[in-house]
């Protein structure tokens, strides 16, 4: 076996830095580690419905040998449509994490102040990190609630970018018009604010519509983060959007990915999901209607889980969570223990089918003792 190479040259100070990205574990680890074939994944927040039967259709005019549309026109033509925005403000990403790195590539110089909140999703922090910012993380309430005031305050620091998930991940917690209102108001020039809504179809009526929040405000340079990857079952094929407030904004990110980042699949899969709303809006009803029902049966077992607006829950276990996950992983049980300072007694679980859902809960009330 080759070991580090003594000639080999040292990565950037930052890169070697960098804290790992807990992306989980794979059904085939899983398998090997439990003995079970039956593996239930509840640790990536994936559709467990699957995705729309017209992708699988759409797939079938796939060419292999022929690059993809490096512009993914047709895709965004669609999201134009639906969205009711010119096609130069959107920008097509492998994934949306392909986007939030492009974001930090394009404005982020060494030591800028990147503000964002704790806990938080991982590339949040990794990507500016890796880019040589200096991150500021403002943690959320007790409640597990978004801290406007404190998020106000730090942003007079003129931070470069403010990323924000909403519904958050890990939490789950969204952000009312009454939280979004007064935080895009308090966002300096030069600051661009990038609202994360990779969980935004997950969310219960009387939540505000981010893009179209801040569509309608002047003077805010944003971009809001979409996802083929949950609500439409896509995961696998990487594929995300951004929408920016600006053409020039929109052009950075655009600069600053790789050609063909989106691969023809990928595309065809999307623009093919799309079209079938009914069919996502389907599989979100029944995603929230379990989540409800696994949060009542957590909470009978005598757990704090946070309210979610997402298709994951947030528990505090108040015991280290990478001994439970590691206990439910020897029964064939994926979940993600948090790994942020300060929350490694939380738990993500991502709601499943029922079947899945009611695994975990025994599982875990037998992990914990409490059954
Ligand atoms: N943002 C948030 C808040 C997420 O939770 C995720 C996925 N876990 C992503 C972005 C990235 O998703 P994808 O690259 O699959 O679009």
């Amino acid at each position: 076996m080759q070991t580090d190479h003594e000639n080999a040259p040292a990565p950037r100070e930052e890169v070697a830095a960098l804290p790992a990205y807990n992306a989980g574990i794979t059904f085939a680890a899983a398998r090997r580690i439990s003995g079970r074939n039956d593996i239930a994944a509840l640790a990536s927040n994936e559709n467990p419905y699957g995705a729309s039967p017209r992708v699988s259709e759409a797939l079938g005019s796939l060419v292999p040998s022929r690059y993809s549309d490096p512009a993914c026109s047709a895709l965004r033509q669609a999201l134009s449509e639906k969205l009711g925005i010119v096609p130069d403000r959107i920008v097509c990403g492998n994934g949306s994490e392909d986007l939030i790195s492009a974001l930090c590539r394009a404005y982020l110089r060494n030591g800028d102040i990147v503000l964002t909140i704790s806990p938080c999703f991982g590339l949040h922090e990794i990507e500016a990190m890796a880019a040589g910012a200096q991150l500021v993380k403002v943690p959320m309430t007790k409640e597990f609630d978004y801290d406007v005031d404190a998020l106000a305050q730090k942003l007079a620091l003129g931070p470069k970018i403010l990323f924000i998930s909403s519904p958050s991940n890990p939490v789950g917690a969204a952000l009312s018009r009454q939280e979004l209102a007064p935080l895009v108001d308090a966002v300096p020039p030069g600051t661009l604010f990038v609202l994360d809504e990779a969980y935004f179809e997950m969310v219960d009526p009387g939540y505000p519509d981010g893009l179209k929040f801040l569509n309608e405000r002047q003077g805010v340079a944003w971009v809001v983060l979409r996802t083929f990857s949950k609500a439409y079952g896509l995961a696998g094929l990487r594929v995300g959007y951004g929408v920016s407030s600006h053409c020039c904004i929109a052009r950075a990110m655009r600069a600053c990915l790789t050609p063909f980042n989106v691969n023809a699949a990928a595309q065809i899969a999307a623009a093919a999901a799309l079209q079938d709303r009914d069919w996502m809006q389907e599989t979100t009803a029944k995603m929230r209607r379990s989540r409800a029902s696994l949060a009542d049966r957590l909470r009978g077992l005598g757990i704090r889980v946070v309210p979610s607006q997402a298709n994951f829950l947030f528990l505090d276990l108040e015991t280290d969570a990478a001994r439970v996950a590691g206990a439910l992983l020897q029964k064939g049980i994926i979940v993600k223990p948090w790994m942020e300072t300060g929350y490694t007694d939380h738990l993500r679980v991502s709601v499943g089918k029922a079947e899945d859902n009611e695994r975990f809960a025994q599982e875990l009330a037998r992990t914990l003792a409490l059954a």
